[in-house]
């Protein structure tokens, strides 16, 4: 029995895909807070590259990957797409289990597809400075990845709570060139301000984007990147989905759900949105601590803490929401974007909400089975394929779950040893 399904270089996708050229229904727009007009592309292109600006109000349905870019993807890609059948024999159950494997690039996690395409439109457009956020650290890693790459300087604010806990994140990122810096900060305002107010602040991640948007507008040749949430990174992520739509055909297999974790969505709508188009059912996994599809509500929000960004129509929890600190923290993020947030609308996408101890289990028994320590984070994917797996059990039905294993765990090892 073929346990690996692995593709030729030639074979990774040449463009990525967007869904917005597939929907019956467009998504409500961004809206301009000082107005509360829709945004204009000339208004965010202080903050983002203006190719970045351009996918992220595009409705093509393909665009096209820059060579440099795909000579990067190579480090990594493509990456396998494998069957679980040690874990099916666990479980005992009837379920065909696949998992894309993202773990295996450099950082160990899906975020270089879009870190790689970020920087690399920046260094096109002449910019020398990059900021950004980070929650567990791994977004953060993957742009110090990329920006080394282009040799473009980096500033990451990286959530305090997380700096405390996961030295060898900022270890890692220093070591490929970047600054890091605990958020909040006392090199922006926003972030001088929280820690006079409430100096046993622990940060959050809209905590974090507030103090990386304020540095990138204050300085010229620097702008910010976001590492989830919006439009352009969920079209850069559809490159894993494309290729595990080559690797199921290899295998012979349509899957009938996709599973991937939530945070802010990238990894999800990348492993989901190129089978949504083939009318296939995808389910987020959440956390409980901060269940944004599963219990929030529709309406405009900020993107961060400060309100510093564009209105984003989403379903939210509030972006003063402070989640209780858990380890999987790049799901830590209050609100589900706006494509995942109009598709759960349109009925394409389920969501559950898995508490801590839940996930954990269910990445112990993936370790014990298949061999590979998941991030906290795709514990909860894990999870929620244990949960369909059983249920396919009790019916007594075959059915073809594909998820996405987002990223490993090995720079997570503090947090399995308190669960343990
Ligand atoms: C950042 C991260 C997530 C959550 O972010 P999404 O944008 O929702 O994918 C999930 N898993 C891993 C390994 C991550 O690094």
């Amino acid at each position: 029995m073929r346990k690996k399904f692995i593709l030729e270089e030639s074979d990774v996708p040449k463009m990525w895909y967007n869904i917005k050229a597939d929907l019956a229904k467009s998504p409500d727009p961004l809206l301009n807070p000082s107005n509360n007009e829709p945004l204009k592309p000339e208004e965010m292109e202080a903050l983002f590259a203006k190719e970045l600006v351009r996918q992220e109000f595009s409705n093509d349905r393909w665009h096209e990957i820059p060579d440099e870019v795909l000579e990067l993807y190579k480090m990594y890609r493509p990456t396998p797409l494998v069957r679980a059948y040690s874990l099916e024999r666990e479980l005992d159950t009837p379920a065909k289990i696949f998992f894309k494997n993202e773990s295996v690039s450099p950082v160990g996690s899906h975020k270089l597809n879009t870190a790689i395409a970020q920087a690399y439109y920046n260094k096109q457009e002449g910019i020398k400075r990059i900021t950004t956020e980070t929650g567990a650290g791994q977004w953060g890693s993957a742009m110090s990845i990329a920006c080394s790459h282009f040799g473009l300087e980096l500033d990451v604010f990286m959530v305090r709570q997380s700096y405390d806990a996961k030295p060898y994140r900022k270890i890692l990122m220093n070591s490929y060139g970047a600054s890091v810096h605990s958020s909040p900060s006392q090199i922006t305002d926003y972030g001088r301000g929280l820690c006079a107010s409430s100096p046993e602040e622990r940060g959050s991640l809209g905590i974090a984007i507030s103090e990386a948007v304020e540095m990138a507008v204050k300085n010229s040749n620097t702008r910010y990147t976001l590492g989830s949430v919006l439009d352009h990174v969920l079209l850069h992520q559809s490159i894993i989905g494309l290729e595990a739509e080559k690797q199921m055909e290899m295998a012979g297999e349509r899957p009938d759900k996709i599973i991937a974790c939530f945070g802010g969505g990238s990894n999800f709508a990348g492993i989901a949105f190129p089978f949504i188009r083939h009318n296939i059912r995808a389910i987020a996994a959440e956390p409980a601590a901060c269940p944004k599809l599963t219990k929030g509500e529709y309406r405009y929000d900020f993107g961060d803490s400060a309100g510093l960004t564009p209105l984003i129509p989403m379903f939210t929890l509030g972006h003063d929401f402070s989640p209780e600190q858990i380890h999987a923290a790049g799901l830590r993020y209050h609100g589900g974007g706006r494509l995942v947030s109009h598709l759960k609308r349109e009925g394409f996408i389920d969501s559950v909400a898995i508490e801590q101890s839940e996930a954990f289990s269910a990445g112990l028994l993936f370790a014990r089975s298949e061999g590979i320590i998941p991030a906290p984070e795709s514990n909860h994917a894990i999870a929620a394929v244990v949960r369909e797996a059983l249920k396919a059990k009790e019916s007594g039905k075959s059915e073809v779950i594909l998820f996405n294993l987002s990223g490993h765990g090995l720079l997570d090892l503090s947090a399995y040893k308190e669960y343990l």
